[in-house]
């Protein structure tokens, strides 16, 4: 666009000072051509003069006649010289044989008291060898005729009866080293005009040719950037948008192909380096997951780990005093641990540990919270649960896990447990993590008050 903005004034200037150009050359090379004309006519007549001389025909005096015999009862008045018979015959013939063109009006031969003696026959429609219809006119435009003497052609512009405009062009006949007349060739500045005019149709028509051919290859050419670019441009928009796996690929133009390639280098990095940052960051969130696990969670049992067990006993205990309902606690420790242990191994103890809560999971709501206190010593909470009702869950686990029999290693096992229960059935003015801590006590206590009882039941 940029390249047709300042190219389009450039070129219709330079086709605008053309065409005044050519305009110029026309106009001048019609003016020399009938300058031409004119001194060759003068040239003829002037020699044809001096033959007429020679040969005898008629004395230098009369050639130079000036007496001009007024023809009776002519209109516009016409005159006789001694030698107008012999002109009107012999000198017709050299202005008539430049009246084969277009652009010529006249021609014709002019004493120096402007004085015809002779007509063009193209405009005598009456018979010639009649004296009467010989024009012998005299143009009196004396302006005119004291250019006449000048060496060189002159011209003049000459308005004629028809109102059309006509170029005077003229130059001196000489007979014998004296001044005769002129010889004058009128010439239509219309048709000069004409002329012009169609060559500068024929520059219009080609410069439109030219900007028409030139649009074309701009836009083409632009089309052509424009693409690619274009291309580029919803590249970059992608890659801005997070996208970096797009790539471009463009098949001509050294430059944008260069371009293309740089764009595609970046994006490769901006797509590894982002690749590795999402790896690192998803790897760091696994970490972080397994970590989270590690602290909520028992290794070696999968249930809950003592950290999550105080945390949801304190939630618990302030959802049941916002309703209102009960919340239990189960504690319970395996009887003689260290024995199994002793005697079957570590190992077998942990896989011991294993299979005793995967049984009492079974017999727990989805809502109870299973967690490995420390050892071999693990809590149940047991929300909405009054005291009658957690003792006989608890019975339900000890008769579980006590009419069971363990596949350690070979060996079948069977294991009791002591189990304390309490239920929160009181709110005294305290901290949820005081409340805790009480009831944890509480369970505890009972847990070995069991133990002293005899272990394998409930208190
Ligand atoms: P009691 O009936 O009085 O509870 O007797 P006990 O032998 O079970 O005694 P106590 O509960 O005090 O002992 C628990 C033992 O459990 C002590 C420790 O060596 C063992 N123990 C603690 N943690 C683990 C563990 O993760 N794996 C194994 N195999 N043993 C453990
Ligand atoms: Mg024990």
């Amino acid at each position: 666009m940029l390249f047709l903005i300042v190219f389009f004034p450039i070129i219709i200037g330079f086709a605008v000072l053309n065409t005044n150009r050519e305009s110029e050359t026309i106009r001048e090379d019609r003016i020399r051509q009938c300058e031409t004309m004119a001194e060759i006519g003068a040239a003829t007549v002037g020699q044809l003069l001096e033959s007429t001389i020679d040969k005898g025909i008629l004395s230098e005096e009369q050639v130079f006649d000036t007496t001009y015999v007024p023809i009776p009862r002519s209109n516009p008045p016409r005159y006789h010289t001694a030698y107008d018979e012999f002109t009107d015959r012999r000198l017709q013939k050299v202005p008539d044989s430049y009246l084969n063109t277009e652009m010529v009006v006249f021609t014709v031969a002019v004493d120096r008291y402007g004085y015809v003696p002779t007509h063009n026959t193209i405009y005598a429609q009456e018979n010639i060898d009649n004296p009467k219809n010989r024009t012998k006119q005299m143009f009196e435009d004396k302006a005119r005729l004291s250019l006449e003497a000048a060496e060189e052609p002159q011209r003049e512009a000459y308005q004629q009866d028809t109102g059309e405009i006509l170029w005077d062009i003229f130059a001196p006949i000489y007979v014998r080293d004296h001044h005769w007349g002129a010889f004058h060739v009128g010439i239509f500045i219309e048709q000069i005009d004409r002329e012009i005019a169609a060559a500068r149709n024929r520059s219009v028509l080609g410069l439109g040719f030219i900007l028409l051919v030139l649009v074309i290859t701009v836009l083409l050419a632009a089309s052509t950037v424009a693409r690619p670019i274009e291309i580029l441009r919803r590249a970059v928009e992608k890659t801005g948008n997070g996208d970096f796996s797009h790539r471009v690929s463009i098949g001509y133009c050294t430059e944008l192909q260069s371009l293309s390639k740089s764009f595609n280098q970046m994006a490769e990095k901006l797509d590894h380096k982002t690749k590795t940052e999402w790896m690192q960051k998803a790897a760091m969130k696994e970490a972080n997951t397994k970590l989270q696990q590690m602290v909520v969670t028992d290794e070696l049992t999968s249930v809950h780990s003592r950290k999550y067990l105080f945390v949801r006993l304190i939630e618990e205990i302030a959802a049941a005093q916002r309703t209102g309902n009960k919340l239990s606690v189960i504690f319970f420790d395996i009887d003689g641990f260290k024995h199994i242990n002793d005697r079957y191994g570590h190992r077998a103890g942990d896989m011991i540990l294993v299979h005793v809560v995967n049984r009492i999971r079974a017999l727990l709501r989805p809502y109870d919270v299973l967690a490995r206190y420390g050892g071999d010593e693990f809590v149940i909470l047991i929300p909405g649960t009054t005291q009658a009702q957690v003792r006989e869950a608890a019975e339900r686990i000890r008769e579980h896990v006590s009419g069971s029999v363990f596949e350690v290693e070979g060996n079948r096992l069977k294991v009791t447990l002591s189990i304390g229960t309490t239920t929160l059935d009181r709110f005294d003015d305290e901290s949820p993590e005081k409340t805790a801590d009480r009831l944890l006590s509480e369970a505890d206590e009972r847990l070995y008050q069991a133990k002293r009882r005899g272990r394998n039941c409930v208190v």
